[in-house]
């Protein structure tokens, strides 16, 4: 089973559905257009970040669309990491994005060499407590960060966001997830389109007379994993939800983990990763 509609339960009893839409790098002056569109074509969970500057667009998106349905995920910010910091971003997340309550609060980074990320926990725990988020997890922690917030909180992430996608897999990282009950969500999920020519994603493509990304995604689905694949093309975004005859045999899904390899990562190395978020660096580097 790999429908788009499909959901998921997280430990702390949160439904999520498995396929979201994902908004880095959409400009905020386009944000709303790309979000109506993907909740249009059935999208029901939207991905944000304060780091992506675009919360207003989707805050303004969601209210266009007039559903109440849309699962909503937001993002705390490295810049912003420290206790009264953290509840002080995430209200501000929260009037931009003009809701009541958000669905799911996530800590960006770990940001080791500032070691707050323990205190920003606490923060996060707080929220869920006052019931203004629903579910707090957490984006790009490694096994020793997600010990260390469990271990001094007793509070497990309902999920860990990190990049995943065939040539970069991080089989060790999820299996540390599984083992203690945090759900795995894939970032950069198409390896931001990198991923989608190699020989054992194309043979399956073929055979099941699907586009590479949907084998990619149902690659995904199938491991048991929830994917947000971010697209501002509304055929695209269409491509990317019809997964129904997406259903790879064993040796298929064998065959894309095997392309996994260390020097696969695109993304920063959360070890090391402290980088600020704020909008003048995201924007030299491009990111926004
Ligand atoms: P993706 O792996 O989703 O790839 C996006 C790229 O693939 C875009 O260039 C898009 O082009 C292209 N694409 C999309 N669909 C198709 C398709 N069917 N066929 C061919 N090309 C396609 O990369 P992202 O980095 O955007 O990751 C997805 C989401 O994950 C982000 O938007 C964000 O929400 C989240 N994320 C979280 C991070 C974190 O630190 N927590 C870091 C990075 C991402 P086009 O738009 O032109 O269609």
């Amino acid at each position: 089973m790999t429908g788009a509609a499909a959901e998921l339960t997280l430990g702390d009893g949160m439904r999520i559905p498995r396929l979201g839409f994902g908004t880095f790098q959409i400009p905020p002056d386009d944000t709303q257009r790309a979000v109506e569109c993907a909740i249009e074509v059935g999208y029901r969970l939207i991905d944000t970040a304060a780091a992506y500057y675009n919360e207003a667009g989707v805050g303004a998106a969601l209210r266009a669309s007039g559903r109440d349905d849309v699962f909503v995920t937001t993002k705390l910010r490295n810049a912003d990491q420290g206790y009264d910091s953290a509840l002080a971003a995430f209200e501000a997340s929260r009037r931009a994005l003009g809701v009541d309550v958000v669905d799911l609060y996530l800590i960006h980074w770990p940001v080791p060499s500032e070691d707050r990320y323990l205190d920003c926990w606490r923060a996060l725990i707080r929220l869920r407590e006052e019931g203004v988020v629903r579910s707090i997890g957490v984006s790009n922690f490694l096994g020793e960060h997600l010990r260390r917030i469990v271990d001094e909180t007793g509070v497990t992430p309902s999920l860990d966001q990190l990049e995943i996608h065939p040539s970069f897999s991080q089989p060790r990282l999820r299996q540390t997830c599984a083992e203690m009950g945090v759900a795995v969500q894939a970032y950069s999920p198409l390896g931001q389109g990198a991923d989608l020519e190699a020989d054992a994603v194309l043979a399956p493509a073929r055979r099941l007379r699907v586009s590479p990304a949907q084998v990619v995604l149902g690659w995904h689905l199938q491991s048991g994993r929830i994917a947000i694949p971010k697209s501002t093309h509304v055929e695209r975004m269409r491509e990317n939800l019809a997964l129904d005859e997406v259903a790879l045999t064993d040796s298929e899904l064998a065959a894309i983990d095997a392309l996994d390899r260390p020097s696969g990562r695109i993304a920063g190395d959360p070890a090391t990763f402290d980088f600020s978020q704020r909008l003048e660096d995201a924007a030299a580097r491009g990111e926004i």
